[in-house]
């Protein structure tokens, strides 16, 4: 009798628990981040370009992370599966031209991607392995196309003027269907940069979604330029 009751107390914890994981849910939805190069290069950091070269004056891959609808986050989900370079050697020469390393020292890229995929990648193992995360973000950048959506609304970037943020949002927003969030940064000069731009994509990370909630990024001015590569503001490291 003792016996049967303990093995009902153990039954019922273990079907719980399994209850409880199985609707737990690993995330909501995806922040897709990109980063005007130039700006980040502006920021305080100073940057190097990457050892394949100056990139283009174009937007590049920052990340893309999963996100709960509350705006916190999972990071660093799974240590047992690294970031592995002979997984992304067939992507490698794309990934150096749409996701670029800035840091310093003058890095190929591997660093940058290894810690997205660790950090971010990790905790979206339902969607895709590892060069399927790459793929995807290779992909939503496609489908994003910001230097379009800028040029269809008479936005140049690194033409030395500025614009209100209201002209940049409405842009982006009539491109993709959906409002971003930006992210600024002041440079030496004051000047108010766009540094990130934020799009949000479903849980499956294949198509961009309203954003259930918006991240706190540095605020911006009303006049934002999107710089370009100034000799001042990056260290020679090729
Ligand atoms: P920062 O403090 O520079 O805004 O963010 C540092 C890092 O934290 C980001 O590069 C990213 O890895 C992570 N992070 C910051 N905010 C968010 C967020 O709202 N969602 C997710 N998923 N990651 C974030
Ligand atoms: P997160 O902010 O995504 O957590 O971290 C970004 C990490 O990648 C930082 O350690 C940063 O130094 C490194 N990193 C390397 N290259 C770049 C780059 O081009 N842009 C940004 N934002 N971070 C980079």
């Amino acid at each position: 009798m003792k016996l049967h009751g303990r093995t009902f107390v153990i039954t019922f914890l273990v079907i719980h628990c399994v209850t409880i994981l199985s609707v737990a849910k690993e995330f909501d939805f995806f922040y897709f981040v990109q980063q005007w190069p130039a700006s980040y290069c502006d920021s305080r950091r100073g940057c190097c370009y990457p050892k394949t070269g100056k990139p283009e004056e174009d937007f590049s891959i920052h990340g893309l992370w999963p996100n709960y609808i509350d705006g916190t986050y999972p990071s660093n989900c799974d240590s047992s599966n690294p970031f592995d370079d002979s997984k992304v050697s067939n992507l490698e020469s794309v990934l150096q031209k749409h996701w670029p390393t800035l840091a310093c020292p003058s890095g190929d890229g591997l660093k940058f991607w290894r810690h997205e995929w660790e950090k971010h990648g990790t905790c979206a193992e339902s969607v895709f392995d590892e060069s399927g995360y790459f793929e995807a973000a290779l992909s939503l950048q496609k489908k994003s196309n910001l230097l379009n959506s800028l040029k269809n609304a008479g936005i140049k970037p690194a033409d030395g003027k500025f614009h209100t943020m209201e002209q940049i949002k409405d842009a982006i927003t009539k491109g993709v269907g959906y409002a971003p969030f930006i992210e600024c940064n002041v440079d030496s000069s004051g000047n108010h940069q766009i540094y990130q731009v934020y799009q949000c994509v479903d849980a499956s990370a294949s198509k961009f979604i309203e954003c259930p909630v918006f991240p706190h990024g540095r605020p911006c001015g009303n006049k934002v330029e999107l710089p370009s590569f100034s000799s001042a503001s990056t260290r020679d490291e090729l």
